[in-house]
């Protein structure tokens, strides 16, 4: 096989990251990785490194909109020293109940994705914005898409449904779940080690658990959009649905119009809540640790109901899975922020969860367990770039 170069484009709702990386016969050697952040903003973040990690470019420019954002990556990746992509691969959330595999981009699959911007509404359409920009910025060149909910496709029935009338359901509402790349990645490095019944914590900005039972996602935290499940660092994550019309109610003298009320119930519970909404200072998980130790006692009660609902979950998940083998932490937080690993494995011991405090002391890949903790615990970055480019291999070959 020829060695083939491949860009990878991964948007959030805030920013774009990408990485560019050189695909031979069994090898993936990762040449650049950027990204542009706080997209809206007037002190935006644009950096780029290569593979030693020397910073090539490292700005904080004006970041209006998404195409200013945009133009910054193209500008830089279409010239020298970026070899010219032989396909690009893009990271989506949900493509909807007619897209559930990774695949070839074609016009009849964006329109398919545009029809269901609604199952993913701070998400999607940057992503579909730069997919059409990519195939127009790159003439001839394929695109791949990987859908996070691709790894969830696998989820039973009666945890994927919500009890809702089955119009809806007709329409293609139901449990779609997130960071399926980032669990699908930890699946693969664990390779050999896999074991039968895994939970893994993706803790990071967006913050989501899965219950992993031979290499399949049976059942994960997020939902129909990534503002279910657990705490996220702006989102709330499960609440009563009379708290959305309480609400609701509140706001509707303000928003008279539909559109304009579900616009602003969507800003409070996607933007406005969450690490954020509790902490009153920040989504920032250094930032809320920063405060905590100058006595903040929001910051504590938003570390505290954040690790509470973790705790939840995992106490679930054992019970889905119907016992527990090893849980990974990964994400910003989950890599990093070791008291949270403690706060969050403090008083789950019955369930086999012993961690252990020196090896939890660390930053990066690692077993944290005690010696004989019945459940290993572990800490593992995601590798969503690499495993998209190993998507894209094995479609172009295919
Ligand atoms: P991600 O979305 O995976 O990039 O993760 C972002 C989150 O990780 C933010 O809440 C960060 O504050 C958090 N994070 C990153 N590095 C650290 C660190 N060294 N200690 C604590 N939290 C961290």
């Amino acid at each position: 096989m020829p060695t083939l170069p491949v860009l990878v484009l991964n948007s959030g709702s805030s920013s774009i990251k990408f990485s560019v990386y050189e695909a031979s016969d069994g090898e993936r050697t990762k040449l650049f990785e950027g990204a542009v952040d706080g997209i809206g903003t007037d002190q935006g973040k644009f950096w780029i490194k290569d593979a030693a990690g020397t910073k090539l470019i490292d700005e904080t420019p004006a970041v209006p909109n998404r195409d200013a954002a945009f133009k910054l990556v193209t500008d830089a990746v279409s010239k020298s020293p970026f070899p010219y992509p032989v396909a690009i691969g893009h990271r989506m959330v949900a493509g909807g109940p007619k897209l559930l595999q990774h695949q070839r981009i074609t016009p009849e699959a964006l329109d398919e994705m545009e029809r269901r911007v609604a199952f993913a509404p701070l998400h999607s359409p940057i992503a579909i914005y730069i997919m059409r920009q990519a195939e127009r910025l790159f003439p001839g060149v394929p695109n791949f898409v990987c859908f996070d909910s691709a790894f969830h496709s696998t989820i039973p029935e009666a945890a994927a449904r919500f009890a809702i009338p089955e119009s809806y359901v007709e329409q293609g509402v139901r449990r779609y779940g997130a960071h399926g790349i980032s669990y699908e990645s930890i699946v693969y490095q664990l390779g050999r080690e896999l074991p039968s019944r895994l939970i893994v914590c993706h803790l990071g900005n967006g913050a989501s658990i899965t219950a992993i039972r031979d290499g399949r996602s049976v059942d994960t935290s997020m939902g129909l959009t990534p503002t279910g499940g657990i705490i996220s660092g702006t989102r709330t994550g499960d609440i009563d649905p009379g708290v959305m019309l309480y609400i609701l109610r509140d706001i509707a003298a303000e928003y008279p119009t539909t559109n304009a009320a579900a616009d602003q119930l969507e800003t409070i519970v996607a933007k406005k809540s969450g690490l954020l909404g509790v902490s009153r200072r920040s989504n920032d998980m250094r930032d809320i640790r920063e405060h905590l130790s100058r006595g903040c006692p929001h910051c504590g009660m938003a570390v505290a109901e954040f690790t509470y609902v973790i705790r939840k979950f995992i106490g679930a998940y054992h019970a889905v899975l119907g016992g527990l083998d090893m849980l990974v932490f990964t994400g910003g937080i989950g890599e990093n922020d070791t008291q949270t690993r403690i706060d969050i494995c403090a008083g789950l011991q019955h369930l086999g969860i012993q961690l252990d405090p020196a090896r939890n002391n660390v930053r990066g890949s690692a077993t944290i367990s005690a010696e004989g903790s019945p459940v290993e615990i572990r800490v593992i970055p995601p590798a969503e770039d690499l495993l998209i480019v190993n998507h894209v291999v094995r479609l172009l070959e295919s």
